[in-house]
């Protein structure tokens, strides 16, 4: 109960629950560090005993009292960042398929990597994946390291996922802290402090649980009350092992949290992208330059993706890939990326065989074999509703 919480403190407030090591700027009335030792007993236990009946069964997932395979959760973790469980379980399913160990991804293609990773975005994950395969294989004899810092030097991992790693496949005393985690340790000591400032007082009060016997169960089931019980909209508190812990539900409102900034309206950009056909029906591609946004993706040539105003007559014919009649097709389509939304037009021409151009063309039934972005599919579909 609250009041236990809060024992040895006056009133019973929801900031009494801690002692503050880690200073904070901002709003939150809780003091996050040094969270009383039997309170975090107390949901270990509980959080745990939960675990153990209600885990999830997910493919990269050990059996309960198994190990983890490192390589397994270090390409579920990499997949899932940014993207959804629903989302990553197919094509988990399809690199397992294809490249069984770290060594067989190490040794496959990069292009092969980037066309299966399609549909997932955030492509510089895809070629992180594909160097750090490399060097687990020819630094580390194909062996994951077991320590957060060593972990944190391969290519692609960052802080959460070196914790990540090292907690589930080592059961190292690591503590990840993702989406999930951040929201039910900000309730459950209704931490008020906005993002991103609050992450600290968020990771402090999240370490001072972790269980130190089962580490890695210990951040599933976080990220597993998360998912599916503490969830961002209309939480299930009647459920939840840590009702009777919970500072933000005794509260009242713990939808509320954590506290997130007020988002920004996206920058937007436009394009108009070209749709050039040869004699044999083939369509003219390039190869995106291998650094930067969707680095070493195909697309199709393109004025510059920029700010304001369409593109003028000057800008176009200086980004035309052949001069031919083209034909403004009917339409926009548009893509959001993190930092900037981007609206496309796209116009189609047609041109003779042995045209001298800078790219490559492929038969659009020989698409698949490409790595196309879903910003550049997008824009194909304007070609599909045209002919429709
Ligand atoms: S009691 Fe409700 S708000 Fe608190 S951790 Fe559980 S689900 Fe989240």
């Amino acid at each position: 109960m609250l009041a236990d919480l809060c024992s040895g403190t006056a009133g019973g407030k929801a900031s009494c629950i801690m002692k503050s090591k880690v200073k904070a700027p901002g709003h939150s009335t809780i003091r996050p560090a040094d969270i009383q030792r039997d309170i975090r007993r107390d949901i270990r236990r509980a959080l745990l005993g939960w675990y153990d009946q209600h885990r999830r069964s997910l493919p990269w997932r050990a059996k309960a009292g198994k190990r983890a395979d490192p390589y397994r959760v270090w390409l579920s973790e990499i997949m899932l960042q940014q993207t959804t469980v629903a989302t990553v379980g197919p094509y988990f399913g399809d690199f397992m398929a294809r490249w069984p160990t770290v060594e067989a991804l190490a040794a496959a293609d990069l292009d092969q990597v980037l066309v299966a990773w399609q549909g997932l975005g955030y492509y510089a994950r895809a070629r992180n994946l594909h160097k750090c395969a490399g060097v687990v294989a020819s630094l580390h004899g194909g062996v994951f390291p077991d320590s957060e810092a060593a972990l944190r030097s391969l290519p692609g991992i960052g802080e959460y996922t070196a914790a990540a790693i090292a907690a589930i496949a080592f059961d190292q005393a690591a503590v990840p802290v993702d989406g999930n985690i951040e929201r039910v340790t900000a309730r459950l000591c209704a931490i008020t402090t906005p993002l991103p400032a609050g992450k600290a007082l968020i990771k402090a009060a999240a370490t001072s649980f972790a269980d130190a016997h089962r580490p890695g169960d210990f951040a599933q089931a976080m990220m597993d009350l998360g998912s599916g019980v503490c969830t961002p909209r209309a939480p299930k508190c009647p459920d939840c092992p840590l009702q009777k812990l919970c500072l933000a539900h005794a509260a009242g409102d713990p939808e509320k949290l954590p506290v997130r900034p007020a988002k920004l309206k996206r920058p937007e950009r436009c394009t108009q992208m070209f749709w050039l056909e040869n004699a044999r029906g083939e369509v003219l591609l390039r190869k995106r330059p291998a650094r930067g946004l969707l680095g070493g993706m195909t697309e199709l040539p393109s004025t510059p993706w920029r700010a304001g105003d369409w593109p003028d007559a000057d800008e176009i014919s200086g980004a035309e890939p052949l001069s031919v009649a083209w034909t403004l097709l009917p339409g926009e389509v548009q893509h959001v990326f993190t930092h900037f939304r981007l609206t496309m037009r796209l116009v189609q021409g047609r041109c003779r065989k042995g045209a001298n151009v800078d790219g490559f063309w492929v038969h659009p039934d020989d698409f698949a074999e490409h790595a196309l972005p879903t910003v550049i599919k997008k824009a194909m579909g304007l070609i599909l509703q045209a002919e429709a």
